[in-house]
């Protein structure tokens, strides 16, 4: 099994903005670690959280591809990039998929997400 590279992810970024201030991730490079829940990525043997930290003046906030709702182990948006020809692991399936693009949902979306963070002393454990 063969999965997307990290920088067929990285595309995924176009045109996205930072959770935060709304900064456009465009171009900036994926982080990456270890992470069960996290995407499969080629040349890595466990699924690794993918995050794009805000490049504008002193915001740095971790914009995980989850907060940008993109599927998981493989958003749909990669799938056809994925070569099933080796091994013989079973298919990866995605279940869904949002579009980012409804005001409203991110509106929900980002009040959950504030209402996580409150009370909690390290944003970076926290899970979207
Ligand atoms: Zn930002």
């Amino acid at each position: 099994m063969r999965y997307p590279k990290l920088s067929d992810y990285e595309k995924l970024l176009s045109g996205k903005k930072c959770f935060d201030c709304g900064n456009d991730l465009t171009g900036i490079p994926l982080s990456h670690y270890k992470h069960p829940e996290g995407w499969h990525v080629d040349g890595f043997t466990e699924k690794r959280w993918l995050y794009a930290s805000c490049t504008k003046g002193r915001c740095c906030y971790q914009t995980s591809l989850a907060k940008l709702y993109f599927a998981r182990p493989v958003p749909e948006e990669l799938s056809h990039l994925m070569d099933e020809s080796e091994g013989d692991d079973t298919p990866v399936k995605v279940t869904h998929s949002f579009t980012n693009d409804d005001p409203e949902l991110i509106a929900e979306f980002k009040r959950k997400a504030l209402e996580r963070i409150s009370g909690l002393m390290n944003p970076d454990k926290i899970r979207l």
